[in-house]
């Protein structure tokens, strides 16, 4: 395994795995390697010839007052996690190299990123649309896993590789969890242990919604306030999002189908989670 910070030197390398008929897949991440990251590494791993995962906190897709500063960091244990998995090139670019001075382009992907995350984190998505066509220019990946962890995050980049053209074929993987039904995340290393305990709340809401649906509730107000009565039973977390949409254009829903995605975001302490559920399809 190989680790890269040079941005030419990767792309040296992908012209060479490029020209030898290589199949490159690609899996971005910003470290603080989890199961759910190696999920995607073994599918890649299956699919390409070459496995390239890259580890790059990239500043411009938090705000101000986000995580950025204290967003945790491993780059042992993820080197350990990246060769356990058969990557073969970690890419760890620096900001310098990614954003030196006078940078002044970026990737707007317009309607899809403005509701559910993009409303309470603006930008954000502009910052993701931007360091994921830059990582796809140095790496030039044949295909890209990402989870489903991330739904809009996932749409968004779908959008953008069918708008742009960009010759990646886009994986969307499925929401790896702890056993207990939280979705793993980076910034589940943020929590206390009663934290941790009371963000259980968003697994039992999805379960909550997801019964109430198979057994032939429709009405997204109905669905959505049986989640709100389970959340709001844990005073410590506080409700950013608990939205109700189409699941391929994220188009508000008044009545539920099998494609229709529950996306929920909420902020205990200082850490905000994510997890999401699309109604018709497997947990
Ligand atoms: P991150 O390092 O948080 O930017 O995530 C990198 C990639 O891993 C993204 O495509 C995420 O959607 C994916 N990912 C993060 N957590 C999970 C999870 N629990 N299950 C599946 N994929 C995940």
């Amino acid at each position: 395994m190989q680790i890269i910070s040079d941005i030419q030197q990767m792309q040296s390398l992908t012209g060479d795995f490029k020209r030898a008929g290589k199949r490159i897949a690609f899996v971005p991440t910003m470290g603080f390697l989890h199961q759910g990251h190696a999920s995607l590494l073994r599918e890649g791993r299956t699919r390409g010839d070459v496995l390239v995962l890259s580890i790059f906190i990239n500043p411009i897709q938090f705000g101000q007052n986000e995580d950025l500063d204290r967003y945790p960091r491993d780059m042992e244990r993820d080197c350990r996690i990246a060769a356990e998995c058969g990557v073969d090139i970690v890419f760890t670019p620096d900001a310098a190299g990614m954003y030196p001075p006078g940078f002044q382009t970026g990737v707007t992907v317009r309607d899809i990123s403005l509701p559910l995350c993009g409303a309470s984190r603006p930008g954000h998505f502009d910052g993701v649309a931007t360091v994921v066509t830059k990582l796809f220019n140095i790496v030039q990946p044949d295909l890209a896993l990402f989870g489903r962890k991330d739904y809009q995050q996932l749409a968004v980049i779908r959008r953008m590789v069918q708008d742009l053209s960009m010759p990646v074929e886009i994986v969307g993987m499925p929401i790896v969890r702890e056993a207990d039904g939280l979705a793993m995340s980076s910034r589940n290393a943020y929590l206390s242990a009663e934290q941790r305990t009371s963000a259980l709340c968003l697994h039992r809401s999805i379960l909550k919604v997801r019964a109430l649906f198979s057994s032939g509730e429709r009405s997204t107000a109905a669905l959505k306030q049986a989640a709100l009565e389970i959340i709001g039973q844990e005073p410590s977390v506080l409700i950013e999002y608990v939205e109700f949409r189409d699941g391929a254009t994220l188009a508000e829903q008044e009545t539920a189908d099998h494609a229709t995605l529950l996306a929920l975001a909420v902020r205990t302490g200082q850490t905000r989670l994510i997890d999401n559920t699309v109604l018709g399809e497997e947990l």
